[in-house]
Parts: structure tokens; sequence; C-alpha cells
């Protein structure tokens, strides 16, 4: 079945080779996904399967060697890097398993500058970052920089800073992996609870079964292929 213009994501027929010496390692072997608006769904697979290619490919941070990759719709695979990036920048976010926060910027600047970027006035970007952060409890955190942040607020952080702009669709790379199990479980709540209040749709790669059961559905890397699990 043809991907439809109401997937937030899809992804037709993607394969992504790697060139190691003489030979090509395959890491993804056409890969077929389709997530609706609101969705949220787990990506669940060992290390090495491909996992952050697959995210990177999907949220247009890298090119995939064949198949198409639909935003809101839209196919991107031909597109010039210029309206990837702008496409990139309106409809999606993307939280990192180590956050990336800029360090010499507080917590609110780091929420508040991507916003900015697509056009926002200072004002607007600093009210939505500070509601954010607030829902995220940071609301005491605000001026604090990076380094001022323990690492479960650091994640959080990210988290705003991935939904500041509203996107349509939600990526997310082990963004509790690097947590402890507490801070993890306290984490992972957060951005469940702020998935389903934004109805973002959204791709979270994960080793948690737990917190993989709070998705609305399960899938897994199996040579290459996506499965879904029950
Ligand atoms: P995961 O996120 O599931 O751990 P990755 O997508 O990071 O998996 O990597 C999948 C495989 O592709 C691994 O074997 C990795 O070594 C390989 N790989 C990833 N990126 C590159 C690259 N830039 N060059 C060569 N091999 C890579
Ligand atoms: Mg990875």
């Amino acid at each position: 079945m043809p991907p439809r213009p109401t997937y937030a994501l899809a992804l037709a027929g993607v394969v992504r080779r790697y060139s190691e010496g003489e030979s090509a390692l395959e890491i993804l072997r056409g890969v077929d996904l389709a997530i609706s608006q609101g969705q949220s769904v787990a990506l669940v697979a060992p290390s090495g399967s491909g996992k952050s290619t697959l995210l990177h490919i999907a949220g247009l941070l890298e090119h995939s060697d064949e198949g198409e990759v639909f935003i809101a719709g839209r196919p991107t695979a031909r597109l010039a890097d210029a309206e990837r990036t702008r496409i990139r920048r309106q409809h999606i976010g993307f939280i990192y398993q180590f956050h990336h926060l800029l360090g010499e910027f507080s917590a609110l600047e780091n929420v508040a500058m991507p916003q900015m970027i697509r056009g926002l006035s200072h004002k607007e970007a600093n009210a939505r970052a500070k509601d954010l952060l607030t829902y995220l409890g940071l609301a005491a955190r605000l001026t604090h920089r990076p380094s001022e942040l323990s690492g479960g607020e650091q994640q959080r952080v990210a988290i705003a800073r991935a939904l500041a702009n509203a996107p349509r669709l939600l990526l997310a790379d082990e963004p509790t992996g690097n947590l402890d199990p507490k801070t993890s479980d306290h984490v992972f709540g957060a951005l469940t609870e702020l998935v389903q209040a934004t109805g973002v749709a959204a791709l979270i790669a994960t080793h948690n079964l737990e917190l993989a059961g709070r998705m609305d559905r399960r899938v897994t890397l199996r040579d290459g292929k996506l499965v879904e699990l029950a």
C-alpha cells in the first residue's frame, strides 16, 4: 500500500549500506514503516542493529541509499539540502541519547532559540519555552546552564527543546539510555505525558521494555527489516 498523506512519517524500502574496505555492509535492507499523526511507536532492538541509522534517516539528518522518506506525506529523498533542513526545522523534533545542549546558554535559551530560528519573536519564544519547562518541572531551573543541571534535568530540557516548535514528528534515540533507572523512569514518564498531551507522532528507540509498553506500537529491526511486535 503506498504511503498516504495522513502519515506523519512513512518509510518505504529504505536501504542503507556502509562500505567496509572492499565490501559493503547493508545495515537497513528495505525498511517500511508508517506512523499516523498522534501515534507513538517504540523501536526496541539490540545495539548495532541500525536504530540510530534509521532515526537519522527518518529525521533527514542522513540520506538513505535507496527508498523514500515521507514527512507529512511529502517525499524528501530528492529534495535539495536547504529544503530538507527547512522541513526538518518545521516538522521534526529530535532527542539524542546525549543531550547536545549548548553549554554557554541557559535552559530557557536552549529551548527558545530553535523557535527564534524558525521566526518566532523573542517574547513568544521565551513564553513558550517557559511554559514547556514549567510543565516538565523545571520552573526553578530556567536560568541554569546545562553544567548546573543533573542528567535527568538536562534530558528534560532536551525534551522541551525538541517539542518547542510543536513538531508533527518526534524522534528520540535512547533518550533515557544515559540515566540511572529511577531518573530514566521519571524522564520517560514526562516524555510519554507530553507525547500524549501534544498529539505528536513519535518514534522512540529504547531498551526499556516496560517503557516501550506505554507506547501505542512496538517494532524491532531484524536482519535490516522492520518487524512489528505484539
Ligand atoms: P544502533 O543504534 O542500533 O546501535 P547504529 O545505527 O548506530 O545501530 O549502527 C548500526 C551498524 O552500522 C553498526 O554495526 C555500526 O557499526 C554501523 N555504522 C553506523 N554508522 C556507521 C558509519 N558512519 N560508517 C560505518 N559503519 C557505521
Ligand atoms: Mg544507537
